[in-house]
């Protein structure tokens, strides 16, 4: 589980090469060059829900993300940390109404 900044300690983000390897297996070449090294960023990430408006929604359910990048291009991919094993729950967004959005203009 990610400490409570978010951060994966380093075992965890070896558990997400290891889930990826097993899944992935030899088609974890990058899209844009072609390369197979693959880096795990260093904190989960989060989704933001934007309403029918535009606006963002805040504190609405979400998917929580492991970031995974091409180390030769930066090209990156977003894996569900709770499918990769990093976080415990179901991989779907909580059914929580959202509690509160911000204007996304005008
Ligand atoms: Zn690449």
């Amino acid at each position: 589980m990610p400490d409570e900044r978010g951060f994966l300690a380093q075992d965890e983000k070896r558990k997400v090469v290891e889930f990826l390897q097993s899944k992935w297996g030899d088609r974890a070449r990058c899209q844009g060059c072609g390369e197979s090294h693959w880096g795990v960023g260093d904190i989960v990430v989060s989704s933001v829900p934007m309403s029918g408006g535009g606006g963002l929604v805040i504190g609405g359910p979400t998917y929580p993300f492991v970031v995974v990048f091409c180390s030769n291009c930066g090209q990156a991919a977003f894996v569900n940390a709770i499918v990769c094993g990093v976080l415990a729950g179901d991989p779907t967004p909580a059914a929580n109404p959202p509690s509160k959005e911000v204007s996304g203009g005008q």
